[in-house]
């Protein structure tokens, strides 16, 4: 009877070898991941090419490493990063295209291997003078992205004297791509910063503006409509019409001052509730008695709709009176001539739900979600029939999103408008998820 063995297989022979080989496979892919996760996770341009320098020497098993970046103003490649050397000696180092290994490397597209950099006139030692690195071979691979050149990557000096071989080209040219893809998104990341931090002085420096213009108007204007109220005591408190029209001038300005005003208090933060109980009839008359004039100069009817007459919320009355106000003055600004303002009020769901609606030139579909945002306007400025700064309704959402409550449009151009907010009725809730903070942007 034969004995079959059913030992476990050795450790030598064919099998053995196969384990190594994948073991050291798996351990390369599991490389390859680690790397692409740096990869795309570096942000910082100068820590990227570091890195980019570390993992070329390592996966070509050189002594060094150096990325070329091509200068596309002066069509020169200009040295961004070489292994042991700093930022501040490499500045000026640039490698001409033409007559250069690096050159020839990106004009053809096409890595490169000088195993005896000495015998090749190309080579360009400016680099080596600064640094005091003497190269003696050299693995070259262009660095692209959507077949634009951006650079070259060079691994330099194979340790022990070693010859490159084809997968030290492969190897680094598929390093070199993924390194070119992850240098963009960090230029890209860095351009947006910039772009962002430019307008975060830009933004700062309107607020500014703001704060400076409303200061510096209020006090003439204020001066203005004193000696104008004075000018109509002296004719016997009869409206004249010539300071009739001062009066009406200057009232229009002070509105719009006022918006200045509020949006600062908006913007800065320190636009604080203070909430009483009121009957909220009392809201809708004030802003209707406020608004009377306005109406009646273009022959407009405003009415009123209450379902509920004694309905009582808790709320800031101020705040929520310019809320309304600024939806009121825009119903009858938009509105032609003999036009119907409307303003209904119901109670549902422990919110009181206001509406303003008119027959007035109504809000084109693609601009409804962006009249909430600040300065935004429908008809382009140049073109503009009717006044204002575009910061009614942002200032309106404000107020009403410190409440808790929702406000939007809807309407249909050329037919009319409804603006609809909600309060909660028993006092101020904190703002809902999903409403836009008080600064836009
Ligand atoms: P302003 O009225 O000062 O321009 P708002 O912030 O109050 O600024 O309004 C922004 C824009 O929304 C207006 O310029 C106008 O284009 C549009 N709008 C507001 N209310 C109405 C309305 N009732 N009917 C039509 N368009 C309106």
């Amino acid at each position: 009877m034969s004995k079959e063995s059913s030992a476990p297989p050795s450790d030598t022979g064919p099998l053995r070898g196969t384990i190594v080989a994948l073991q050291r496979q798996t351990a390369r892919l599991n490389r390859i991941l680690e790397i692409n996760r740096v990869l795309t996770g570096t942000l910082d341009i100068d820590k990227l090419l570091e890195f980019i320098l570390q993992v070329s020497t390592e996966l070509t098993d050189t002594e060094a490493a150096s990325i070329m970046l091509l200068d596309e103003r002066s069509g020169e490649l200009i040295f961004a990063a070489s292994t042991g050397s700093n930022k501040e000696e490499l500045a000026n180092v640039r490698v001409p295209l033409d007559g250069s290994i690096a050159g020839t490397i990106l004009k053809q597209g096409a890595p490169l291997v000088v195993g005896d950099v000495t015998k090749d006139p190309r080579h360009f030692n400016q680099a080596a003078q600064k640094t005091g690195f003497l190269a003696r071979s050299i693995l070259g691979v262009p660095m692209t992205i959507k077949d634009q050149p951006i650079g070259v990557l060079e691994a330099l000096n194979k340790k022990g004297g070693a010859y490159f071989g084809e997968e030290d080209i492969q190897v680094l040219q598929t390093f070199a791509n993924q390194a070119a893809v992850a240098i963009e998104n960090a230029w890209l990341v860095a351009a947006l910063r910039k772009a962002y931090k430019k307008l975060d002085d830009l933004d700062r420096r309107k607020s500014d503006f703001i704060a400076i213009a409303s200061h510096e108007l209020r006090t003439p204007l204020n001066l203005i409509l004193g000696y104008a109220a004075m000018l109509q005591e002296d004719a016997g408190g009869k409206p004249t019409a010539q300071v009739d029209g001062v009066l009406r001038g200057a009232q229009q300005l002070r509105s719009l001052i006022d918006d200045m005003i509020n949006l600062q208090h908006v913007d800065a933060g320190s636009a604080t509730l203070s909430p009483t109980s009121f009957n909220i009839a009392k809201l809708i008359d004030a802003v209707v008695d406020q608004s009377n004039d306005m109406a009646r100069a273009k022959d407009q009817t405003i009415r009123v709709d209450l379902s509920e007459p004694n309905l009582k919320i808790t709320a800031d009355w101020d705040k929520a009176k310019l809320a309304l106000n600024n939806l009121v003055a825009n119903a009858i600004k938009f509105t032609p001539p003999q036009g119907r303002i409307e303003i209904t009020c119901w109670l549902g769901n422990g919110e009181v739900q206001l509406c303003v609606a008119d027959n007035g030139i109504g809000v084109p579909r693609k601009d409804i979600d962006r009249i909430f945002e600040r300065f935004y306007q429908v008809e382009p400025h140049i073109a503009r029939k009717h006044g204002g700064l575009g910061l009614g309704l942002a200032i309106s959402k404000s107020m009403i999103e410190m409440h808790g409550g929702r406000i939007w449009c809807e309407s249909v151009e050329g037919q009319g408008s409804r603006f609809n907010f909600t309060l909660p009725t028993d006092g101020p809730k904190r703002p809902r998820k999903g409403t836009t903070p008080l600064r836009t942007r």
